[in-house]
Parts: structure tokens; sequence; C-alpha cells
């Protein structure tokens, strides 16, 4: 028997033209045994043209006679002569041949990960599933991947050459669930401000970075058992075997990005969720996620484990998430003043405050912001708190007017989502009004580290809110990123220097002068300045001889009641208010 034939298994493949695409796709069955072509044949004649080898060497005849028509191969991996891995091999080596699909056929689970990092889009095991199994494996990718190009632009990221998102996390879960005995661990990379690094370098650059961080994963995942992906523009999954040490993951990847340019410093930062038999991939990532969150801005040791004393804090952020809803209908939600001193004046004046949120729980106890704050800016919530204290505020303000004919702004805490909200200014014009108040009664603090993203957006929205006669603070001045040089573009009226300045001026000359600094910037720029978190006099007496405007903080009161607030008015009046 002709030995072409033999290898069509009597179908008729040879009439296949190659324009002949509209009608049943073409497959191409390779196993060296006879009798896996015929089970695979007699399942797939009905609805695809079949044509067959025997192994590696044959295969590549076929698909190089069929390039043009060929749909999907179904592949054999261990067969003499030349093995399914060289075959997988030399196609990706073809511009041509590359995306065309491929199916492994195979009894060896462990052989699975190699396939699929060499990029085989599915298996079909041995001894075979049930037809209806391996019907649905092929249409399924056959209609995935819709004309060859789609397949790997679906399944593959275009820039790093990782996996797409969903394409990870369908063969992480196959990985868990079928190969229990890898013990995967989920590994999160991410750049530290990349978004500043784009905006500094060009994209271009941005995407060369990405690109050098994935083909070092690609790299070490050629030395060890593992996929990855980019799930996001500059955050990477990978799920690989244990490592004996995660730092030296890190430093590896960290080197390659450094080479790339001294002067842009670019720091990556890794967090890890150790595998456990229990935890499936979507949420070890989570971990591996909140982990990485964990380190962001953290230089020295940019690696965290993710480990028990995590795990309880995800529980209290999962209660707190879940409590808010009671907390503002059983008002567990007060607003707390902390007043501002202007300083310059002999004695000290009240000249203003900051309303500060509190959370009284029932079972936890009194929570502060810190502990719940960066929780809700996180998924939108928050401005259920800030609108809440913002309303608060101004009702207060009202009251404080009418009760003792006395001005006494407050000022209150935007953050970045407040910032991005639409109906932000509506929201704060009604405010105003809705409570008889000028726009000079109500300041608005906006943290400095919402100014370094997408930076003109929210110039924009700060500068209208300005042109409406609110004041704007901008809160922290100095913990992060912003330049000195950039202050003068900024529609604000007030820097709030950040406490960590203040904290040593007494101890160190160096600290001193750098508050001196930024007193003598904000001065020529015709900007107020609010010394935060001042606890001495020591401290009050350096920032008053430097001439600093305003002072927050313990020394003259702790963020208080809006009650207890009301001596500290009356104490003021009555110097001569
Ligand atoms: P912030 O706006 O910078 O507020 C100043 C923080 O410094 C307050 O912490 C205040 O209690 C604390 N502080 C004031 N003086 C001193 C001092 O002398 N020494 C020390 N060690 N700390 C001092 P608090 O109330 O825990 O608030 C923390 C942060 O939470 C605030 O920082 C603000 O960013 C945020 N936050 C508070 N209330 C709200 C709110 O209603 N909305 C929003 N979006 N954020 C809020
Ligand atoms: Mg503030
Ligand atoms: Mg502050």
């Amino acid at each position: 028997m002709d030995p072409e034939d033999k290898k069509r298994r009597g179908k008729d493949t040879g009439m296949i033209q190659s324009k002949q695409i509209e009608g049943p796709k073409l497959v191409l069955v390779v196993d060296d045994h006879e009798i896996n072509r015929d089970a695979l044949g007699v399942i797939l004649e009905d609805a695809y043209h079949i044509i067959y080898a025997e192994n590696g060497k044959e295969a590549l005849d076929q698909v190089y006679r069929h390039a043009e028509e060929l749909s999907i191969i179904l592949l054999d991996l261990n067969m003499p002569v030349m093995s399914g891995f060289e075959v997988m091999e030399r196609l990706k080596k073809d511009e041509q041949l590359k995306d065309i699909p491929i199916i492994v056929l195979t009894a060896d689970k462990s052989a699975e990960l190699k396939a699929l990092q060499m990029g085989a889009a599915d298996f079909i095991t041995k001894p075979f599933d049930i037809p209806e199994v391996i019907l649905a494996r092929v249409s399924g990718l056959l209609e995935r991947s819709e004309g060859r190009k789609l397949i790997s632009a679906a399944e593959h990221d275009w820039l790093t050459g990782l996996y797409t998102r969903n394409f990870f996390f369908e063969y992480a879960n196959r990985l868990f669930h079928y190969h229990p005995e890898l013990h995967l661990d989920a590994i999160v990379l991410d750049i530290e401000k990349f978004h500043t690094i784009n905006a500094v370098n060009g994209r271009e650059f941005g995407n060369t970075v990405l690109r050098e961080i994935g083909g070092e994963i690609r790299a070490f995942l050629s030395e060890t058992e593992g996929i990855a992906c980019r799930i996001e523009a500059d955050r990477f999954n990978i799920y690989c075997s244990r490592q004996p040490d995660y730092h030296t993951l890190l430093d590896r990847l960290q080197r390659k990005v450094s080479m790339l340019s001294l002067k842009a410093s670019i720091h990556l930062r890794m967090g890890v969720m150790l595998w456990n038999q229990d935890i499936e991939p979507i949420l070890m990532f989570d971990r591996a996620r909140a982990a990485c969150n964990m380190v962001r801005g953290v230089y020295q040791n940019p690696l965290m484990v993710y480990d028990d004393e995590m795990h309880q804090r995800e529980l209290l952020n999962q209660r707190l998430l879940n409590d808010l809803n009671n907390a503002t209908k059983e008002f567990q939600l007060k607003v707390y003043y902390q007043p501002k001193y202007d300083v310059q004046s002999d004695p000290p004046r009240l000249k203003s405050a900051e309303a500060l949120i509190r959370w009284v729980h029932p079972e936890l106890g009194m929570i502060s912001p810190g502990d719940f704050i960066p929780l809700f800016e996180g998924n939108g919530l928050i401005s259920i708190v800030d609108s809440f204290v913002w309303n608060e505020a101004a009702r207060q303000v009202s009251r404080w007017k009418k009760k003792y004919n006395f001005l006494l702004p407050v000022s209150v805490n935007l953050s970045r989502a407040d910032v991005f909200d639409p109906t932000l200014v509506d929201r704060l014009v009604k405010l105003i009004e809705e409570n008889n108040l000028s726009f000079k009664d109500i300041k608005l603090e906006v943290t400095e580290s919402a100014y370094t993203d997408k930076a003109q957006d929210l110039l924009n929205i700060v500068k209208r809110l300005r042109d409406l006669g609110f004041e704007i603070e901008m809160d922290d001045f100095g913990s992060g990123y912003s330049s000195l040089n950039m202050l003068s573009d900024m529609p604000i009226d007030v820097l709030k220097m950040d406490m960590k300045f203040i904290r040593n001026i007494e101890q160190s000359e160096t600290d001193m002068h750098l508050v001196r600094l930024i007193l003598d910037i904000a001065k020529y720029l015709r900007l107020m300045v609010v010394a935060e978190g001042v606890e001495t006099e020591g401290q009050l007496n350096l920032l008053k001889d430097a001439g600093c405007d305003l002072v927050q903080g313990f020394y003259f009161s702790r963020p208080i009641p809006p009650e207890e607030f009301e001596k500290l008015i009356e104490k003021d009046m009555a110097i001569g208010g």
C-alpha cells in the first residue's frame, strides 16, 4: 500500500485545494501509533478533513505542503525519528507557521507544562477522552483561533510574549487541579511608579522595560517549571515551582532593568504566596498581589511573602468592607476636628480646622482612618465616607457661624477617587449652597501623591474648584515625589508640610535646613505653609522663627469631637476675637 495512503487512513485528503478553506477545516493528526491515528480519525472525520503523519519529520512535510490551509495540528510528543517537541520548536522558529494552533496528545502529565511553554494551546489526554470531549477541544480551539494570527494575539501578550490573563488563569487552574505534585507558588511582580517612568522617559522606553522583564521571565521559566503572564500594564504573574530564594529571582529581574538605564532608576517589587493545596490560583494571586502592595514604595527590600499577619489583616479588611453600610446607618462614623493655629501672632490664634474621620465600631472600638481609608480608596467606597465628612463638616461650620459669629473655615480631605468623580464639582457646589456657606468656609486638602498620576486631568479639576473660590491645600507635601519646581504650575494656595520634616528638626540641622528651604520657596510662590505633626514647644518655636504661618499638631490639640472643639473657640474668642 502506498505509504501516503496508509497515513491518510482512507480519508480523501489528497484532494484538498489550497483555497478550500471555506469547506471543512483541515486537521493534521500526528501519532506514531496507528491505533491512535485511527481513533482520532473516526472521531473527527465527520466534521473535518484530516491528514496524517507518523512522526515529526513527516508532520513537518505535511505542514509545509499544506501550510496555507492547515487549521490545527494534533501532535503526539513521543515519536521515533522526530519528537513532537522538536516539531514545535521548528514551527515556532518559522514566521509563517508559528501561529498554527497545536493540541498536544499525551499520556504523560508532566510533559504538559513543557509543551505549554513551547506554545501548545491545549491538550488531549491519552488514553483518549470520550469523543465529545475531543471534538469540543478541537472546535473550541478553532473558534478561539479564527484564523491563525488571532490565536497568538488572543493568548500571548503582544509586547512581552507572555500569556494573556485569561489564558494564564485557565492553565494555572489546570495545573493546580491536575498536577498537585508540582506545588506551584504564585508571584506578583510590579514596577514602582511605572506611570512616572513612562511620563519622564517616554512610552517607548516604558515598553522596552516591559519587554525586557517579559524576556527575563521567559528565560527564568525555561530553567524551571512554570508559566507567566502580563496581567496589567506593569504587573506580571508568575506561577512556578518553589525557588530556594525569591530574592535571587527579584535581583535577577531588577538587574535586567537596571541595566537599561541608570538614570531612569526603575524599581521592581515582588509579592509571593507559597503553594497551598487548598487555595486556588486566583486567590493565591490575590494574596501575592496583596503582599506586593505591602512593599509599595519600599526600596530597601521590596519583597514580601504573604503570611498569617497579612491574612488577619485581610480578614479585618473584609470585615470593615462588610460593616461600612451599617456604620453609616448606625451613626458609627464621627467627624473630629483638629485646630490649625496662626503662630505668627502672639499668642497664637485659632485660624481654621481640619475635619478627620473616626469610626467608632461597636465591637472593634475606635478605628483610625489609616486603617480603613486606604482600603476604601482602593474600591471606590471612599466617596461614601467623604460625602459623609463633607456634609457633617459643612453643617458644623454653619452651626459655629451662627452660634459664635466666628469665622472658622474647615478643611476636608479629598482622595484621588473623589477628584476623578465627574460629579465632584456639582457635589461640592451643592454642599456650599445647601448649608448657606461661602466657598471660603470649606477648604480642600488634596494629598501630594494624587498629583503624580494623570497630573494634567487632576490639575484641570483642581483648578476649576479653585476658580470657584475654594482654597486648595496640598496635603503631605514632601512625602512623595513632587518636585519643588512643579509647584509654581500648581493651582494651590497652601502647602501642608509633611510630618516627617518636622519630626527631627530639634535634633537635625539638615532637617531644619530643609524646612527653611521649603518655607523660602513657598514664600517666593506666595503660598501659605502649614506645618503638620507639631508635638513640642521646641518644634513650634523653630517653625515660628523660620516664618512658618500655621501649625497643626498634638502640641495644640489632637483631633477632638465638635463639643470639645467649642472650648478652643471660646478660649480664642476670650483672647480677643
Ligand atoms: P492627614 O490629612 O495628613 O491628617 C493628618 C493626620 O496627622 C491625622 O491623622 C492627625 O491625627 C495626625 N496628626 C496631627 N497632628 C499630629 C501630631 O502632632 N503627631 C502625630 N503623630 N500625628 C498627628 P488621622 O486622623 O489618623 O488621619 C490619617 C489620614 O487619613 C489623614 O492624613 C488623611 O489622609 C486620611 N483621612 C482622615 N480623614 C479623612 C477623610 O475624611 N477623608 C479622606 N479621604 N481621608 C481622610
Ligand atoms: Mg489632611
Ligand atoms: Mg497631612
